[in-house]
């Protein structure tokens, strides 16, 4: 099949958070797996430099944008064979410092910004010579992209217009604008309606796509049926019970290439589930680099995170406050929210040799945490997919998760099932409630065996993409009206 996806950010060129990573590893697993992909992304800054093999691609884009033209240049790139990354060349949009935001402030062309690059996802669909049969879009940024295939495949002579899937990789951010801001698309406004793309009085892209794709996805399961209820629907519940029929949920897959324990350049020492002493010279390294008290019998819990309310991060806070006097290290990376960066380092300073805190983007440092922590806290809110309880269990570092959307669907409590327990999960979204998991954490912590049990679990739990392709690939197929065997 030729699938044509586009996302606002894709590893490694950019990113800011799991979407980066899903949309890299979709892509490259369709090609290996024999499908024709293209992935259509904008160009920011610094990105030329860091891979100086980007082409030209010449393929004029000269996109109405309200009353304006907007012009781009396209270069493209090959990073496995059937893959090509298109990248849009636009630096008044796309030549700056950060990808949404800057000095913690959404730039304020935003919809422009993200409406300019769904017209040229939507151009590119129509006008590359290999024919995408599938549009597969993910996130607001790229959700009015829907609406532009469907109008011009009723009105513009666009004789086979491709299918199109949104994926929803977090229905709390769905690009809402001023109802002027429609004007951006150049559509006649009879879309611009309740069933539509407005929304209260605003435009809003995200819901745009959710009226208007073929098929929907979310990254998990069970995100897929909690969006349809009003605690996690973030006010689109009710057009997305509408569109339960076309709504499935495919949980992430991990890139094993990537996130791999033994042979990584980005970790000091390799490890295995079979040989697990380099997880331990890990430890060390990483107490050392950090600053902690370089102790191999004290339980490390590690976390790397948007500082974000999703997140639980104020949950974290008030549960390391109540268990720092217990014999415990904590190491946390992250960036977000400057009173919660705040807040965390006055707990590394109040805790010193016991709490380390780096505030900033590393991700490197990102895969030392992993590997050396002993347990990986994470008590989201709502998570949608979640990556990092994935690369925790790989890594033999025993998830602790709140029971919600892919941490519920990835991590098996000992309750559940104690041939496969990988993980502490506890229900509710208060301190207390994370408190216990770290109690339960400290207690399997004395019992070595116990541990070393958790950990070969998690470490041979396969969330590889296989599984995940296959199901995109049947997806796919279902909008084509094709058979299910390949
Ligand atoms: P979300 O996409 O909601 O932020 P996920 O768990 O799905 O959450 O994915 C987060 C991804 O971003 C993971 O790969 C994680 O390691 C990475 N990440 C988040 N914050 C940082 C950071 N400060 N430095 C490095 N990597 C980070």
């Amino acid at each position: 099949m030729n699938v044509l996806l586009a996302s606002a950010e894709v590893h490694p060129y950019s990113k800011t958070g799991g979407l980066a990573d899903m949309v890299a590893a979709l892509g490259k697993f369709l090609a290996q797996a024999g499908h024709r992909v293209g992935l259509v992304t904008p160009l920011y800054r610094g990105i030329r430099g860091r891979f100086p093999e980007l082409r030209r691609f010449e393929l004029p884009l000269a996109m109405p944008l309200g009353n304006q033209t907007v012009s781009a240049r396209l270069w493209t790139l090959t990073p496995v064979p059937g893959l090509t990354i298109y990248f849009v060349d636009q630096p008044g949009f796309f030549d700056r410092a950060g990808l949404y935001t800057e000095n913690k402030a959404a730039y304020p062309d935003n919809a422009d910004r993200f409406i300019f690059l769904s017209k040229c996802v939507a151009h590119l669909a129509r006008h590359l010579d290999w024919r995408p049969e599938v549009v597969h879009v993910h996130d607001w940024h790229v959700g009015l992209v829907p609406l532009l295939i469907r109008h011009q495949g009723w009105h513009d002579a666009w004789a086979k217009p491709p299918r199109t899937c949104l994926t929803i990789h977090n229905l709390a951010y769905q690009g809402i604008y001023p109802a002027e801001q429609y004007g951006l698309t150049n559509l006649p406004w009879y879309y611009y309606h309740p069933d539509g793309a407005e929304y209260y009085g605003r435009l809003n892209l995200l819901k745009t796509g959710i009226a208007f794709a073929d098929a929907l996805t979310t990254v998990s399961p069970r995100y897929a049926s909690e969006i349809t209820t009003p605690e996690f629907g973030c006010g689109l519940d009710g057009l997305l019970r509408a569109r339960r029929g076309v709504l499935t949920g495919i949980l992430n897959g991990v890139d094993y290439d990537e996130w791999r324990t033994a042979g990584n350049p980005r970790l000091p020492h390799s490890y295995t589930a079979e040989e697990v002493a380099g997880k331990a010279a890990n430890k060390a390294a990483l107490q050392r680099e950090l600053g902690l008290a370089e102790r191999a019998d004290v339980p490390l819990f590690g976390t790397i995170t948007r500082l974000e309310e999703q997140k639980g991060v104020d949950l974290l806070l008030g549960a390391l406050e109540e268990m720092l006097p217990h014999d415990l290290q904590y190491a946390l990376l992250g960036s977000g929210q400057p009173p919660f960066e705040a807040a965390f380092q006055q707990l590394a300073a109040r805790h010193p040799g016991k709490v380390a805190v780096r505030i900033g983007y590393d991700d490197t440092l990102a895969h030392r945490i992993e590997a050396a922590s002993d347990f990986y806290l994470m008590p989201s809110r709502f998570e949608p997919s979640g990556l990092n309880q994935m690369y925790s269990l790989r890594y033999g570092t025993v998830p602790v998760v709140r029971a919600t959307g892919g941490l519920d669907d990835a991590v098996v409590d000992v309750r559940e099932n104690l041939a496969s327990a990988n993980g502490i999960k506890f229900t509710g979204a208060s301190t207390r409630a994370l408190v216990q998991g770290i109690r339960k954490a400290l207690t399997l912590y004395q019992s070595p065996e116990w541990l070393q049990y958790y950990r070969a679990n998690g470490m041979r739990t396969d969330f590889s993409w296989a599984r995940a392709v296959a199901e995109y690939e049947t997806l796919y197929r279902r909008l084509l009206g094709l058979s299910s065997s390949k």
